[in-house]
């Protein structure tokens, strides 16, 4: 049974409000009108999809259906499973390291901010990490050093970098090389399906769902198939990919409602004409953001390197750190929610997911100009 996003009457409603959050973040409007449309009968079954068993065949059609799309719009090769795996990308941080080392117990790991860090202190706890790199700075901004200047292993089992740190706002915007025998692993939580990839150059990618493919409670891991193997013997079970690929991820009960939303994501993103397209959207919404900080860089600074700015979070500091409270309070009382920075470094951040309409972007700079206007 094929996920087809239904027509919808706008009539119905109009959400009022932009969700800036980092996550779980906003969620295309016409998705959420369709679950709310099946929620208490899922295709004339008189049921909701939740309440219905993983292993019936109305399940099973969903989570299928919810891969060959994953699969479409990334252009997954057969020899890479695609799992559905319960718990948040932080269970990846242990799943990786458990799977990976292979009697080779070091992995090269790069440093780029909190959710790196994060990866690197559950992996320490299976093996030895080598930090092979992290971020530096140069006159106030942050950037991603250049490869030739990695301390990476010939003798590592994985390389483990984060595409886009969502924290501080910092995103590669090329691909990490490695050795031959050195597959490349890649927390793609924040940035997957924001813009192409090329899968064939990952041994493994996870992102969890709450960004860009769904809602949280589910984390997407797309492996080649000879890196399937024997876990660390004190593995548990649910964390080896080895039994999770052998039983499709049905190995117990799935988050089968985070599963179902994901899917209707997959089929919202095909009907906006794939990830090309989206990303062609993503770059013009940033570029509104970065072009008013950059005009107004007497009041607003980003602190990431040109070259390194994220295209899904878009961080930036009030220069006079005492107005970003009011500039909060004012940006929330038009509809411009949750921009507040993460705890950890303050300012103000705009997650721009693909979700987020460019009407929401285009409000915020309108925002930000005249807030310069008033106070600058
Ligand atoms: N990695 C990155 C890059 C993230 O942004 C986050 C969450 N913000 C995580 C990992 C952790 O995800 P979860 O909360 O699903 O464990």
């Amino acid at each position: 049974m094929q996920t087809v996003m239904k027509p919808i009457d706008k009539k119905i409603t109009m959400r009022k409000v932009y969700n800036f959050s980092a996550g779980p973040g906003m969620l295309p409007e016409d998705v959420l009108l369709q679950a709310q449309a099946e929620m208490l009968d899922w295709h004339g079954l008189g049921m909701s999809i939740m309440e219905l068993g993983h292993r019936g065949p109305e399940f099973k059609s969903v989570a299928e259906q919810a891969e060959a799309d994953l699969r479409e719009l990334m252009n997954i090769p057969a020899n890479y499973k695609v799992l559905f795996l319960a718990g948040g990308a932080s269970i990846q941080f242990a799943m990786v390291p458990l799977n990976l080392f292979d009697g080779r117990q070091i992995a090269d790991y790069i440093d780029t901010g909190v959710w790196s860090k994060k990866a690197i202190a559950e992996a320490s706890r299976y093996g030895i990490v080598n930090v092979a790199a992290e971020t530096q700075h140069q006159d106030h901004l942050a950037y991603i050093p250049s490869q030739d200047t990695w301390a990476t292993r010939e003798d590592a089992a994985y390389l483990h970098y984060t595409p886009n740190e969502t924290i501080a706002g910092l995103e590669f915007n090329w691909v990490p090389k490695t050795f031959a025998d050195v597959p490349l692993v890649a927390d793609m939580t924040s940035m997957i399906l924001s813009r192409p990839v090329n899968v064939t150059d990952y041994g493994v990618i996870y992102a969890g769902a709450q960004k860009n493919i769904g809602q949280a409670g589910i984390t997407i891991v797309i492996i080649r198939d000879d890196l399937i193997r024997e876990a660390l013997p004190y593995t548990p079970s649910l964390y080896s990919y080895e039994l999770q690929a052998e039983n499709n991820s049905f190995y117990n009960t799935p988050p089968t409602y985070s599963w179902y939303i994901s899917g209707l994501v997959l089929a919202w993103m095909k009907k906006q004409g794939g990830v090309q397209a989206i990303y062609e959207i993503n770059k013009r919404k940033a570029k509104t953001l970065y072009s008013i900080i950059d005009t107004y860089s007497d009041f607003y600074s980003c602190r990431v390197r040109a070259d390194c700015r994220s295209l899904m979070n878009v961080m930036f500091y009030l220069k006079n750190d005492e107005l970003t409270p009011l500039f909060l309070e004012q940006a929330h009382d038009r509809g411009l929610a949750n921009l507040r920075g993460h705890k950890v470094s303050g300012g103000v951040r705009a997650s721009i997911y693909n979700a987020m309409p460019e009407e929401g972007v285009n409000l915020l700079a309108d925002f930000m100009a005249e807030f310069v206007k008033k106070y600058g």
